[in-house]
């Protein structure tokens, strides 16, 4: 069997899907997010540009020809409307291309949420051309400002009142405009901040139909005024009806969104009221947090992903093993990473059972709002969630990380 893994240059987790392809005994082709100048230069077989849909879709399906394909995935946000394209174009399972649209779309997703009764905030669109003070008089407070289509919490500012409102606005638009963004026909998101707990929920659509794969605890509180995620935890400490409302609840968001097939992501925050959607994402887990995760007989989540794919048998969907967590190690702050210490002294933390610093020495670093990466992370193991938790706080102690002022030559 083949199956096509859509994937940019910068991912963390092809090494993850070549050895559940090896495992399965499936050929991998990697259909690569490239511009088509290197792509040449690097006689790379199937490069791909991932914003130009239709011309994409087209190499794939020309690519498909030759040598037939037996599935496509895509592996995180930038390749989920091609991947659906593609796969609706050669007959194969996977989400209808509108809903892959709407995952991606912040302000459909609510539109097609809110139509369907699935509890989430209420919400408004504004252009990004609006008069700021006159929006901050329309909106309910506390609010969430946010991009439509940006991710990993990149541009995403709760404001309490007017002022604040007036400040992230105007952040936003910054951040739209430095992405190229027009002005005119940009819209932004707000919406009412919903408090509580929040949890990650990772699950498997097969048909239509949600398997809960694991629920990931936040145990830092995410009230804002910027929403970086740190530590995941699995199992959630939550109680087991509190969990069946989580899965419940997004089994209904992805009804509504129209999600059918493959991995999904979600957010759901969790108050006196139960369970609210935050966002749902036709993908799984980002980042090197699915090394945590372990299926029976030492089955990954990569596995899971493409045996669900090709409609290889599943022999089981439960999560085996002890707790885990994953802490995405948070930027201090921004300027020009110049070294990080302690990580042997993370390492030698009982129950750490790895680190990793993704960041590259004198990289520059931006932190929140408007960047969206990690230093690295911190992963551990241990018989209960709380002591999983106090390992990865106890690793992040050790660490020191040497940041220095990045400083812009003008002119
Ligand atoms: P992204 O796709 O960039 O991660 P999200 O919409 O998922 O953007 O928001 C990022 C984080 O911001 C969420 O995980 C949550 O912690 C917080 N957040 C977003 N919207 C709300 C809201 N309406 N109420 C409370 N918190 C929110």
């Amino acid at each position: 069997m083949r199956l096509l893994l859509l994937v940019t240059p910068n991912t963390y987790r092809t090494t993850a899907f070549a050895e559940a392809a090896k495992r399965l005994d499936v050929e991998l082709v990697y259909g690569l997010d490239l511009p088509p100048a290197l792509a040449a230069e690097w006689n790379v077989p199937l490069a791909l540009d991932f914003t130009t849909v239709e011309a994409a879709t087209e190499a794939i399906i020309a690519y498909a020809a030759e040598r037939p394909l037996d599935a496509i995935v895509a592996v995180d946000d930038s390749a989920t409307l091609l991947a659906a394209r593609a796969a609706a174009a050669l007959g194969l399972p996977h989400n209808p291309p509108e809903a892959a649209e709407a995952a991606r779309d912040k302000g459909l997703m609510r539109t097609l949420m809110s139509t369907a009764g699935v509890p989430c905030p209420v919400f408004r669109r504004f252009p990004l051309a609006s008069d700021p003070t006159e929006v901050a008089r329309q909106v309910d407070y506390p609010c969430v400002v946010k991009p439509l289509r940006l991710s990993g919490s990149r541009g995403v500012i709760r404001a309490n009142n007017p002022a604040e409102f007036l400040a992230a606005f105007t952040r936003v638009k910054r951040i739209l405009l430095g992405d190229g963004l027009p002005l005119a026909g940009t819209d932004i998101l707000v919406e009412d901040f919903i408090p509580g707990v929040e949890v990650a929920l990772e699950g498997l659509l097969t048909d239509g139909r949600l398997h809960t794969l694991a629920i990931f605890d936040k145990p830092d509180p995410l009230d804002g005024p910027f929403f970086e995620e740190t530590i995941y935890v699995t199992p959630s400490r939550l109680s087991d009806e509190i969990q069946a409302a989580i899965s419940a609840c997004v089994a209904s968001a992805a009804a509504a969104v129209g999600l059918r097939d493959g991995p999904t992501h979600a957010e759901v925050r969790v108050n006196e009221h139960g369970p609210w959607m935050v966002e749902i994402a036709g993908r799984s887990i980002g980042g090197l947090c699915s090394t945590i995760l372990e299926f029976g007989a030492q089955m990954r989540l990569e596995e899971i992903i493409l045996r669900n794919a090709l409609r290889l048998p599943l022999p089981t969907l439960d999560r085996t093993g002890p707790a885990a967590g994953v802490m995405m190690i948070p930027i201090p702050k921004s300027g020009v990473l110049r070294k990080v210490e302690g990580l042997e002294r993370a390492c030698a933390v009982p129950h750490i059972t790895g680190a990793e610093i993704t960041i590259k020495p004198h990289t520059s670093i931006i932190g929140l709002p408007e960047g969206n990466s990690y230093l690295g992370f911190l992963f551990a193991r241990a018989d209960d969630p709380a002591t999983a938790e106090a390992a990865l706080r106890a690793a992040h102690a050790e660490l020191r990380f040497d940041i220095r002022p990045l400083i812009l030559l003008a002119g």
